[in-house]
């Protein structure tokens, strides 16, 4: 239901969490983050309330200077732990927000070839794709642009891939979605007030767009795959 993203400078897991309880307004029922860290693609889930995934990031800090952040509003699948974003492979963490409506397809498909679910959720069948995708020897912006034409629905998705600590790269198709540009520093959120302790900078990306973040910079393409300019918004954290 709501997503975060920071390729930052400092630590992102509390930088994610107070980012996602501005985006509580728009419900939830479950919440999690995840971060690499020195190589390692960690993350923390909990039912409920974002202080379970507070409580739990104190017990367990995860460091990094990279992640995702999700708040889930399940829709295929109970509202558990194993069903909380973000979702992941060995080579890559999902989030997702909306609803994958051809995912029992695709899901079947990616068993035969011996991909291993987790969960219950659409959402997964998002990143078993693109790790087929990267299994094959494709390139993460490779992955994901050969991914997305076979996704059918509504959705915002965000995925950070092992391996590569300065890359985020999300996609919109239906949900909101808006880049926030900072110094040596870029952002992914549902909408503005998420966003809005960062950057008043952004731009929301169109329908069928999706975005190659790094820290130096941000790429839009269209869903035809050229590159695209998106107006840069000036926002108070008010829009
Ligand atoms: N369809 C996804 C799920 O049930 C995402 C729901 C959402 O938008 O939070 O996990």
């Amino acid at each position: 239901c709501g997503i975060v993203g920071i390729i930052g400078r400092e630590q992102v897991a509390p930088l994610l969490v107070d980012a996602l309880k501005r985006l509580e307004y728009r419900g939830y029922d479950s919440a999690g983050v995840a971060t690499l860290d020195f190589g390692v693609l960690d993350r923390r889930r909990a039912e409920g309330k974002l202080g379970n995934l507070d409580k739990l990031l104190k017990e367990n800090p995860l460091g990094g200077t990279i992640g995702l952040g999700h708040t889930r509003w399940a829709t295929h699948g109970a509202p558990t732990v194993r069903n909380a974003h973000p979702h992941t492979t060995p080579r890559l963490a999902v989030i997702h927000n909306g609803i994958i409506e051809n995912f029992a397809e695709l899901r079947a498909m990616l068993e035969k070839d011996g991909y291993v679910f987790e969960t219950e959720t659409d959402t997964e069948t998002v990143a078993h794709l693109v790790t087929r995708a990267l299994d094959r020897g494709l390139a993460p912006v490779e992955a994901v642009r050969q991914t997305l034409p076979q996704l059918r629905g509504a959705f915002a998705i965000a995925i950070m891939f092992k391996g590569e600590d300065n890359l985020l790269i999300a996609a919109r198709n239906g949900p909101p979605l808006a880049v926030g540009y900072g110094e040596g520093e870029m952002y992914l959120g549902s909408d503005a007030i998420a966003l809005a302790p960062f950057t008043d900078n952004l731009s929301y990306l169109e329908d069928g767009d999706w975005a190659v973040l790094t820290r130096s910079g941000v790429i839009i393409y269209d869903e035809s795959g050229e590159i695209v300019d998106r107006p840069v918004q000036k926002s108070a954290g008010t829009a």
